[in-house]
Parts: structure tokens; C-alpha cells; sequence
């Protein structure tokens, strides 16, 4: 089958054996129609975390083609599905850390979305395997497992109705973040350096977006908005520059909300900002099962809309997707096979 490789950072097509069915005995084989290109993805490339020869992609749309399964799902059903199963028996799925579970992070589709087939076990076919309705695109059906990151981030801030919610970077998370958010009656506005994403935010709902061109400026524009400060602070773009200015437009007694990686970690710790305006700042990860099924519920009621978010690559422009979405050219890639 045809797959994309990774190799010396980027990705080669080589033909790679079919998983078979026989081999793992219970489970199912999917056979790909599309994978979204996760930020993820490309944060493992630049970082060296994914080595040579890894095959990546976990935003997975495809067909069931062989099962074997005590589950109803049959040959010919569509699915999305998230790509880790917690174990639901230690002491992080005990307090809810689902993503912070060692069987979590143990578990994986196989060997990657970025291929024409994968193997799925029996207990992602229990948990987080999904039927995808008629009349729901491969594309929004792809966005179940990022909008049940967002979903999940949105439930760590606990946030009470009519909150009001500042979504920091409105690349195509930020936008499912802002639409979650709204989806749950609260107020959503956000905040990008790029003057489209601003405007396409507000396309999609947001109840204002700044942009933040000039930082003063920016921040007495949310103040006009905003006087007392926001709520909640969800930061979806990875620049050490982003807690800095978060820290300015929360209220006292907010909650911000860590939700990117970033490069040059060394940045002072808040003591202060802390302790004298009791913030809370939490992060947020990967999705549990309970999230994936509340994306289904938003993506299949419409609440959450992803029309004109994902360009599409056939599996030998990965490469191409991949510097796309880093020059900020595209918004999500969508990986066709
Ligand atoms: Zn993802
Ligand atoms: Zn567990």
C-alpha cells in the first residue's frame, strides 16, 4: 500500500505492506479516504520527536474493509475515530487526566493515517471509533478528533455561562475553540497577527476579533469591549510572547488556558501575576472518548461548522502541505487518498 514515510524530515512514498487482520485477530481494517495534517504532526517533524521511517497522521476518515469485533460496527461503515484509548482504571483517568494516561499514550492506530490502510484495535472500536453519518463530508468528519481537543480544553476551564472568552490565534483550532465555546452559550472573541484570520473568525461567529498588529492598541480595543478583562484565555498559537500578553487581558481570578507547544520554553515562571491575581493557568491535550463523542454531537447538529478550513492534498503533496501550513498560505490540510 501506498504510504508516506518520514525521511531525514520529510516525507517519501513507499510501498509498505497491507496490515492484515489475521495478524491481530480482533480489530478492524480501515482502508483511508483522509487524514487531516495535524499541527502536531508537524511539531514532531521540526522537533526530531518523530524519527526516520515513522509513519504519522491520527485525524483519520476512512472505511471499514475487515472486522472482526463484538462491537456493531460492520464492513461498508464510515468512520473518524480518535487514535488513543485510556484505560479508565489509574490514578489519571481516575481524576479525569485521561490524556495523562499511561495506556493512552501506549495506544495508536496502525501504523499511521498518512497510509491507504490502518489497523484499529477492538477497544478503539469500543471507544473511540465513530459511525460517520450520510451527508457529513470526509473533511468535517476529519475534524472530530482537533475539535474534540478543543472541547476538552474548554471543559478543563470550567467555564460558567455568559463567560467571556479570548481565543489567542485563529488558525483552524482557534476557530473550532471559539465555535466550541459559543456552542456552550458563552462569548467568544479573538485575537490573531493576520488581518484574514481576524475577519474569518468573525465569519465564523466570534462576537469580535482584534487584531494585534500594535500590542496597545490591541489591548485598548479589548478593553472597550471587555472593561473588566476576559474570563477565560485559550492559547492556540505557540509563541513565547503569548502568556505575556494573555496575562494582560485576563481579569483577576481568570483562567488561561496552555493549549500549544512552544519553542524557546525558558520563560520567567508568573510567581506574582499568580498568587496576587489568583490565576489559574492549566493546559489542556488530547481528547477522551467522552470529548470525541460531544465533537460528533457539535460537528452532526452543525454547531460547529468547518466549511472552507481545510485545503486538499493528494498523499504525494504532503510535503507541499506541510510548508502550506507553515507560511500560514493555508489554514488545515486535508490529505486525500
Ligand atoms: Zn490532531
Ligand atoms: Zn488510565
Amino acid at each position: 500500500m501506498k504510504t508516506a514515510v518520514l525521511r531525514d524530515k520529510k516525507f517519501v512514498i513507499e510501498n509498505r505492506p497491507k496490515p492484515l487482520l489475521d495478524e491481530y485477530g480482533e480489530g478492524a481494517i480501515i482502508k483511508i479516504t483522509g487524514c487531516g495534517l495535524c499541527g502536531s504532526d508537524i511539531v514532531k517533524i521540526r522537533t526530531g520527536k518523530a524519527k526516520d521511517g515513522d509513519i504519522l497522521g491520527h485525524e483519520v476518515v476512512g472505511e471499514i474493509v475487515e472486522i472482526n469485533s463484538k462491537t456493531d460496527f460492520e464492513i461498508g461503515d464510515k468512520i473518524a475515530m480518535g487514535h488513543h484509548v485510556p484505560c479508565f482504571n489509574c490514578v489519571y483517568c481516575w481524576n479525569g487526566n485521561f490524556s495523562m494516561c499511561r495506556h493512552f499514550k501506549s495506544t495508536n492506530i496502525i501504523p499511521g493515517g498518512f497510509a491507504q490502510y490502518i489497523y484499529v484495535t477492538e477497544e478503539h472500536l469500543r471507544n473511540t471509533v465513530f459511525r460517520v453519518n450520510i451527508g457529513m463530508s470526509d473533511i468535517e468528519a476529519s475534524f472530530l478528533e482537533p475539535l474534540g481537543c478543543c472541547i476538552r480544553a474548554v471543559k478543563r476551564a470550567k467555564i460558567k455561562d455568559n463567560s467571556n472568552n479570548l481565543i489567542m490565534g485563529l488558525g483552524s483550532i482557534g476557530i473550532l475553540m471559539g465555535q466550541a465555546v459559543k456552542a456552550l452559550g458563552n462569548k467568544a472573541y479573538g485575537c490573531d497577527l493576520i488581518y484574514d484570520r481576524v475577519c474569518l473568525s468573525e465569519n465564523f461567529g466570534f462576537d469580535k476579533s482584534f487584531r494585534l498588529q500594535d500590542e496597545q492598541t490591541a489591548l485598548e480595543e479589548m478593553k472597550k469591549a471587555v472593561p473588566m478583562g476576559f474570563d477565560n484565555i485559550f492559547l492556540t498559537a505557540g509563541a513565547s510572547s503569548a502568556l505575556d500578553f494573555a496575562l494582560k487581558t485576563a481579569r483577576d481570578g481568570a483562567t488561561i488556558v496552555v493549549f500549544s507547544s512552544i519553542k524557546d520554553d525558558m520563560k520567567g515562571f508568573y510567581n506574582n501575576d499568580i498568587y496576587y491575581r489568583e490565576l489559574n493557568i492549566i493546559g489542556s491535550y488530547s481528547p477522551s472518548p467522552m470529548d470525541l463523542e460531544d465533537s460528533m454531537k457539535l460537528l452532526e447538529e452543525r454547531k460547529v461548522k468547518v466549511d472552507g478550513l481545510a485545503s486538499v492534498y493528494p498523499l504525494e503533496g504532503i510535503n507541499d502541505a506541510i510548508n502550506d501550513t507553515l507560511s500560514n498560505k493555508i489554514m488545515k490540510a486535508f490529505i486525500q487518498l
